[in-house]
């Protein structure tokens, strides 16, 4: 995996490609004087200013950077549920007022599913209905009374 690369500023400089953020730290120091601009593909690109552009088109580090603002800008993995709730926010900030958002009824209205018992004896599940029959009776009472 060991790669050597020439130093921007010395081509007589050629280290390990690892060994090159820590010689630039050393090099830009001695080099004052040459203005260097910082590759946008590869922070360890230090190239003169008049060779900037022509690096930027030639840059060894450019495909992969290509590739990650694609993956960044399109999110592939966005499910269907998260793309509803996007929209259902949306509309909620837009069009209805906060307090809208909380509906008591709606809320009664879902423990209304009738829960069902799977083996028991004929008497047993009849029972179970008989019990489910009197849990729906006081949900109901309790949401008269809360809206009274
Ligand atoms: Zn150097
Ligand atoms: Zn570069």
């Amino acid at each position: 995996m060991s790669k050597f690369v020439k130093c921007p500023f010395d081509p007589t400089h050629v280290m390990l490609a690892n060994r090159l953020p820590i010689h630039l730290i050393k090099c830009t120091r001695n080099n004052t004087q040459v203005e260097m601009l910082r590759c946008v593909f590869n922070t360890t690109h230090l190239i003169k200013a008049q060779e900037f552009q022509s690096h930027l088109l030639s840059c060894e580090s450019r495909p992969d950077f290509d590739r990650f603002v694609i993956a960044d800008a399109l999110p592939a993995e966005l499910s269907a549920a998260d793309q509803i709730d996007i929209i259902q926010c949306k509309e909620d900030w837009d069009a209805e007022p906060v307090v809208e958002s909380y509906k008591p009824e709606s809320h009664i209205t879902n423990k209304l599913i009738m829960r069902r018992l799977t083996g028991g004896s004929a008497s047993v599940r009849r029972e179970f209905r008989e019990s489910e029959r009197k849990r729906f009776q006081n949900i109901t009472e309790v949401n008269q009374d809360e809206s009274m």
